[in-house]
């Protein structure tokens, strides 16, 4: 049985100010936690290694979701389960208020955090692609500076992000959507709860005032490569079309040729690669329907 001999700090500040300072004195040696359902499975066999613990349930300004002029800023430690609830992101951001409520369990939707599901980074995180489809930003905070930095740019590979040992994630803002913005969110796993994802799809799309000429689109995958994507390509072929003179099959084609998913345990390459065409065909009808049926 493993002994500790040196001794373990624990803060739980009430102050983001308090945090950083905690930070930028102990950086690397600390380890945050927010609601402990990433980190403590991850460290359970070498919980001892930690010898600093920074948590931060006690920072309330962490767990609001405030609307700001044209802007929705959601706090790190904001759970899954408050996401899945808010009405706003209900009426404004769907497809992230349904990919919190495809997490876990209920259990697990209200412990784990919207911070936490970004900064562990994970390929199969559910809350990534709808992010990115969201034109979401992260803000980063440190004693010495403040970041702004595009959902896109965040992420470097699995469990790898650009955030410094000094730094907290501390907000996620979302520009809101043109009026007339239309969403889909897809998640496919081998059961419909308690599940990794073995491919999910958030597709946002964009319409012009007449409701008829695609003006920005963002398709984004999750659990087809090292990190959450944007299919760019698509945006190439939607943008300033027809939506009635799309072809979805071709759409779908080019979504299954331009990822490259590796075999695991999950599913095979050529099962992502044939189920990412068929969600993103079924994800544009979806759109197609809900556009039509806008009064
Ligand atoms: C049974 C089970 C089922 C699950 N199902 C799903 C699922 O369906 N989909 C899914 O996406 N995930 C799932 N997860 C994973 C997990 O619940 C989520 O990723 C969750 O959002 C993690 O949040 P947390 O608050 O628990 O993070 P923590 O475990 O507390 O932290 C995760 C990492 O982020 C860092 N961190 C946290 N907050 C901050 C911050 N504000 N600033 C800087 N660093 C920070 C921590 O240091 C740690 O490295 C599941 C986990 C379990 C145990």
């Amino acid at each position: 049985m493993h002994q500790r001999t040196v001794p373990c700090h624990y803060f739980a500040p009430r102050k983001i100010e308090e945090a950083l300072e905690i930070l930028s004195k102990y950086g690397k040696k600390i380890k945050i936690i927010a609601g402990g359902t990433d980190l403590l499975i991850q460290y359970y066999d070498r919980l001892y290694e930690i010898n600093g613990w920074l948590d931060l349930k006690n920072i309330k300004e962490l767990k609001e979701i405030k609307i700001y002029q044209n802007q929705m800023e959601i706090g790190a430690m904001v759970t899954h389960a408050q996401l899945e609830k808010s009405e706003d992101i209900k009426k404004y951001f769907p497809i992230l208020g349904q990919a919190a409520a495809d997490i876990g369990s209920p259990q697990i939707r209200n412990r784990g955090t919207i911070g936490g599901n970004i900064v562990n980074a994970s390929p199969a995180g559910d809350l990534l692609a709808p992010l990115i489809a969201h034109k979401a930003k992260f803000k980063l905070l440190s004693g010495k500076d403040e970041t702004l930095v595009a959902a896109e740019n965040f992420f470097l590979g699995p469990k790898k992000t650009i955030l410094r040992p000094d730094q907290l994630l501390t907000q996620i803002i979302l520009p809101f959507p043109e009026k007339k913005t239309y969403g889909c969110w897809i998640k496919i796993g081998k059961r419909k709860a308690l599940i990794i994802a073995t491919i999910t799809l958030a597709l946002a799309v964009e319409m012009d005032e007449n409701n008829k000429i695609v003006k920005d689109v963002r398709a984004c995958l999750g659990s087809v490569a090292p990190t959450p994507i944007e299919i760019k390509e698509i945006r190439k072929k939607m943008v300033g079309k027809n939506f009635n003179q799309l072809d979805f099959a071709e759409l779908g084609q080019l979504v299954e040729d331009k990822i490259s998913p590796i075999d695991d345990i999950r599913g095979t390459r050529e099962y992502r690669k044939d189920v990412a065409k068929n969600i993103m065909i079924n994800a544009l009808e979806e759109i197609g329907s809900a556009r039509r049926s806008y009064k």
